[in-house]
């Protein structure tokens, strides 16, 4: 283990076999975590060179790979977001074209959403189901999003958890071989990434966004996986609704043909890069079926089908799920809004209750934003930038105040478009 920390620290490359050996000794938990928080402080502040992260991917991937009876044809991932809801509307809309689809999905994480907590939005929708329950689901309707299990990957856990109490999560290559050995381990042959870029992502810089999203394609290339990565805009929320059950109900619009623009225009194009990798159709045409799904309410049955499946009361959905009340945030004077602190939009959410402030803390679906001042949009001093939902207390009036302070007037700097870049092979 010495040697692996030392090569890290003085960096040196390592042969693929002694990556290999020692990914398999923390699997094993022969590593104690002071020595991996060393050698993760060391890559963190280093870098790893590129064959070694090839091999450290390859090395997670291949501890823990989902059953081939299991595997969909395409899968996404999304490097966290607030306001990301996306998954719950293209589970849907992909596999309603005949594409399987088999997502395993995460928790919220600080200050960004995730989306088994907003599935449990709904009343009796369920994210574990055993090994037979997930093929025969597969079997029949071709679509299941749930949570990760345990053997898929566990390398990425141990590090995952050893990253976010020891500074090193925001590293190009521990976060690449994060997704990609995942990735790599749930099969799927065809894979979009979406890459948030902005305030309230990961990656705050547009440079940064790119060269992580090349290397996961380089990694993708290296084992067979066809990859397309997005770089999608997170200088303002996705949609309006940043919470659990209100996420629930703006997917639902969406899929029903309605919904923010923003959201649609980023489901239509995520949707159609995995349609044409997993159909291997042009973008164009991958758009002209998905735009047909999504409006022809063949998604929405889908959709219906698969809350379903999962245990979920759809009509309770579509009925509306219980929102917390709602008030208003107005600024008390007028400007045009230059710059939105989106992460403090995604920290005020969990402040409310829609996010953990420690591991084991009950989500509140019912709370939530709903943000409603864009980018270069002129707003009036009555005229309120979100309202939030949330029961009458000093939380809440904590939040509105994290809220008032999240935007800046002036002339924009940031852009506002949904979908900023695309990164692919070809
Ligand atoms: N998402 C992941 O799955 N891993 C990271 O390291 C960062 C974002």
């Amino acid at each position: 283990m010495i040697e692996v920390i030392e090569a890290a620290r003085d960096r040196k490359p390592l042969p693929a076999e002694k990556i290999r050996e020692f990914v398999q000794a923390v699997v094993g938990g022969r590593v104690p975590d002071y020595q991996i928080a060393a050698w993760l402080m060391a890559v963190y502040l280093n870098g790893l060179d590129e064959a070694s992260v090839f091999a450290l991917t390859a090395a997670m991937a291949d501890e823990g790979t989902t059953p081939p009876r299991m595997r969909g044809r395409v899968d996404k991932h999304s490097t966290g977001g607030v306001g990301d809801k996306t998954t719950l509307i293209l589970a849907p809309l992909v596999s309603s074209l005949g594409i399987p689809l088999l997502k395993m999905s995460g928790r919220g994480l600080g200050h960004t959403g995730g989306t088994l907590d907003k599935l449990e939005a709904i009343p009796g929708f369920r994210v574990t189901l055993d090994d037979q329950e997930l093929a025969r689901q597969m079997d029949e309707i071709g679509v299941a999003v749930v949570a990760q299990s345990a053997w898929l990957a566990p390398c990425d856990g141990i590090f995952y958890a050893l990253r976010d109490v020891t500074g090193t999560v925001d590293s190009l290559p521990l976060i690449a071989s994060s997704i990609m050995s995942k990735k790599m381990a749930g099969g799927a042959p065809n894979l979009v990434l979406d890459v948030k870029v902005g305030s309230g992502a990961l990656m705050k810089d547009h440079t940064r966004a790119r060269q992580l999203a090349e290397l996961m394609l380089r990694i993708g290339a290296s084992r067979g996986i066809r990859v397309t990565a997005l770089l999608t805009n997170m200088d303002q929320p996705l949609g309006q609704a940043v919470g659990n059950a209100v996420e629930v109900m703006e997917a639902l619009a969406c899929l029903s043909g309605q919904g923010p623009e923003d959201l649609r225009e980023e489901v239509l194009t995520l949707a159609s890069h995995m349609v044409s990798l997993a159909q291997m159709v042009a973008p164009d045409e991958a758009r002209l079926r998905v735009e047909k799904a999504l409006d022809g309410g063949q998604a929405l049955e889908q959709w219906q089908r698969w809350v379903r499946a999962q245990g979920g009361d759809w009509l309770a959905a579509e009925r509306g799920l219980p929102l917390a009340s709602s008030v208003p945030v107005t600024l008390g004077r007028r400007g045009v809004v230059a710059q939105i602190d989106t992460e403090a939009i995604g920290r005020a959410a969990q402040w409310l209750g829609a996010g953990r402030q420690r591991k084991d803390d009950r989500i509140d679906p019912s709370v939530g934003i709903r943000w409603y001042a864009r980018l270069g949009q002129s707003v009036e001093a009555d005229e309120p930038v979100c309202e939030v939902l949330a029961p009458p207390g000093i939380r809440r009036d904590q939040a509105m105040e994290m809220l008032r302070q999240a935007v800046a007037f002036g002339s924009p700097r940031a852009r506002s478009q949904a979908v900023l870049d695309i990164v692919s092979h070809a």
